[in-house]
């Protein structure tokens, strides 16, 4: 019996860590989501495809020799057998990814994709825990287990300056501000994450720390 586990939440709700974490303790695999549109974005950016023409970054999204590593202990995403895991994170990439991810072609294509890898992971793995923005709603609404993380802005502002400067400063936490709203209002077209849809659990982890957001995850999947 394959146990399939869908987290969505926003950014910085410390969902990619705390999925993958859940995974290593589960022993399945780990689908990070956000990575494949990273993925796209930067190829796209590699070879010259311009962001604004819908149809070219479809035809991209369908083209990418895109490998997703799916071991919660070792990320890894490659193009053409090249390892791109750090360049996807980068602010060049972070800038854009939702013109790419608000491309109307390119969804159901990473969604197909994402599908067929989730299957194929659960079956050599036994399970798959697969992360994103829409993958209890729309790419595994029948998951054995449906999470929705959220925190509010504000934790979520001390976690994202605390990753990107190592400290929560005042003026760190200031400089993240905007990148945080703007990324919100970006992605608003994806998914609003105010409240869970139906059999969906609400995971709020605002007022939790890395371990007991893990916890509380598990608790879900073990109910
Ligand atoms: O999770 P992460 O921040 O890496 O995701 C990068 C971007 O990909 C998000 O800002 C969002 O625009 C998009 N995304 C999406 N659907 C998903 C996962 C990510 O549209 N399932």
């Amino acid at each position: 019996q394959h146990l399939v586990v869908a987290i969505d939440g926003p950014s910085g709700s410390g969902k990619s860590s705390v999925s993958r974490a859940v995974a290593r303790e589960l022993g399945i695999g780990y689908l990070d989501t956000g990575a494949m549109y990273r993925a796209v974005t930067w190829w796209c950016l590699e070879e010259g495809v311009d962001l604004a023409d819908a149809a070219a970054v479809e035809q991209a999204a369908r083209e990418i020799p895109l490998v997703m590593g799916t071991d919660p202990s070792r990320a890894s995403v490659q193009v053409s057998g090249r390892e791109i895991e750090d360049d996807i994170r980068t602010t060049r990439v972070s800038e854009v990814v939702s013109k790419v991810a608000t491309n109307t072609g390119v969804r159901p294509v990473l969604q197909q994709f994402q599908r067929d890898l989730i299957d194929q992971v659960a079956t050599q793995t036994g399970g798959v825990v697969a992360e994103g923005r829409d993958i209890t709603t729309v790419v595994a609404p029948d998951a054995d287990v449906r999470v929705l993380l959220t925190a509010s802005v504000e934790a979520r502002l001390r976690r994202r300056s605390t990753e990107l400067h190592g400290h929560a400063a005042d003026h760190a936490v200031e400089a993240t501000r905007d990148q945080i709203v703007r990324r919100d209002a970006d992605d608003s077209t994806v998914s609003e994450f105010t409240e869970a849809a139906d059999g969906v659990h609400l995971v709020d982890t605002s007022d939790l720390d890395f371990e007991q957001s893990i916890a509380a995850v598990i608790d879900v999947v073990r109910r």
